[in-house]
């Protein structure tokens, strides 16, 4: 998933050819999966992720007057608006939309957005659910912080990155992504509370346990995952209002037998069990994390995917067959992480264990007849930053 040659030294040289300047300054953004607490995040609840290593890394520069020229790696054409087209969502279309986001999303919050001039490259796989997406965004938003001066603390830069996505791009994301692209420290899984977006920083060291994180893409194509994404959500939200409460998050699971008993089908009782104890699983992964007992957390994953699978039904045979590998293969836990019907499976494996492992994933992909599944491994990197 690596590409060649170092990715901060490919926006330098994207910037140079297409500029035919030096940078002001680069700003890098990571990747990021979720180690656990799928679907939660629109209920209220908790997730877990953890940033990648994986990074898109934007220069630029001050330009007078209210343009932005952005290139990126991978298109032939620059991207060029002005504030007309950044004022009105949905005006620049494709990639360079997610930029435009961010200038809107800034001058709505009242901020003085400098011009500018970028350009992006980026390791992180576009549309495989490591929030490529994010990582751009939160890069952009750094440069173009940095650039103009602006007054814009950490914690308020994600809910700015998410209206960047929401209201002009138009895809429906939760906060997860840009919390983490933006919150997340090296060497820690970001605990975060939806409801309120506090976060906490878990220790999450995987080189001391002698662990390591495999991270499989398992190339499956999103079927139908928009439609269905909504679905889920819709029966969540009904769910909440039959059982009276603001969201699913306020059913703990020692009342889950009593919730279930007031719910009027059986595939709303899985939907809402799946929340409900996926909720738990989170805090219980972020108990043993405190407790130094980083690879007690395999039943948890492999319980999530279980839980994904047969409650909430979101995962896809690709994901199911990589999961089965890997826990064949010995991983002490694995699950499919992002929101499902393809994207990627994690897999908690002994630092040893991680490329037999891959191996054995795609020897099972290869006798199915699936596409060869790209696998990195994956270690707690830190949040966004400006590069020296
Ligand atoms: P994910 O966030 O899981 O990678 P999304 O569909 O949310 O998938 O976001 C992918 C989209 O984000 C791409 O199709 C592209 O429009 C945009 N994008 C992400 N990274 C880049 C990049 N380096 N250059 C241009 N566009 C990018
Ligand atoms: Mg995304």
């Amino acid at each position: 998933m690596t590409g060649h040659p170092d990715v901060a030294d490919r926006a330098t040289a994207g910037f140079s050819c297409g500029y035919d300047a030096t940078p002001a300054g680069r700003w890098a953004a990571p990747g990021r999966v979720n180690l656990i607490g799928e679907h939660t995040d629109y209920n209220d609840g908790f997730v877990l992720p953890f940033a990648l290593p994986l990074r898109t890394v934007v220069a630029a520069d001050p330009q007078p007057g209210e343009r932005w020229t952005v290139r990126s790696e991978i298109a032939d054409r620059p991207v060029d608006f002005g504030a007309a087209e950044a004022d009105s969502p949905g005006r620049v279309t494709g990639w360079g939309g997610y930029v435009a986001g961010v200038v809107w999303a800034l001058r709505g919050a009242g901020y003085a957005v400098p011009g500018a001039r970028l350009a992006i490259a980026s390791d992180v796989p576009l549309g495989s659910g490591l929030s490529s997406s994010a990582a751009l965004e939160a890069a952009v938003l750094a440069a173009l912080a940095d650039l103009g001066g602006l007054d814009l603390p950490a914690e308020r830069r994600p809910r700015l990155a998410q209206r960047a996505e929401n209201g002009y791009v138009g895809a429906p994301t939760g906060i997860m992504d840009q919390s983490a692209v933006i919150r997340c420290r090296a060497g820690h899984a970001l605990f975060l509370d939806c409801r309120d977006e506090s976060v906490d920083h878990v220790p999450f060291d995987l080189d001391a346990a002698g662990l390591a994180i495999l991270v499989i893409d398992s190339r499956a194509p999103h079927r139908h995952a928009d439609g269905e994404y909504a679905s889920r959500r819709a029966a969540c939200e009904r769910a909440a209002d039959l059982l009276g409460v603001p969201a699913l998050r306020d059913v703990p699971v020692a009342d889950l037998d009593a919730a279930l008993a007031r719910l009027p089908d059986d595939e709303t009782r899985r939907r809402v069990r799946h929340v409900v104890t996926e909720n738990q699983r989170v805090l219980d992964t972020v108990a043993l994390l405190r407790a130094g007992r980083v690879a007690e957390i395999g039943p948890l994953l492999t319980a999530s995917h279980a839980s994904m699978r047969d409650d909430f039904a979101i995962t896809v045979p690709e994901v199911d067959t990589a999961v089965e590998a890997a826990l064949a293969a010995g991983a002490l836990g694995a699950r499919m992480t992002g929101g499902g019907f393809g994207g990627c499976v994690l897999a908690l494996v002994e630092a040893a264990a991680a490329e037999p492992v891959a191996a054995a994933v795609r020897s099972a992909y290869a006798e199915r007849g699936f596409a060869a599944p790209d696998t990195l491994t994956a270690f707690p990197a830190p949040g966004a930053i400006r590069l020296p």
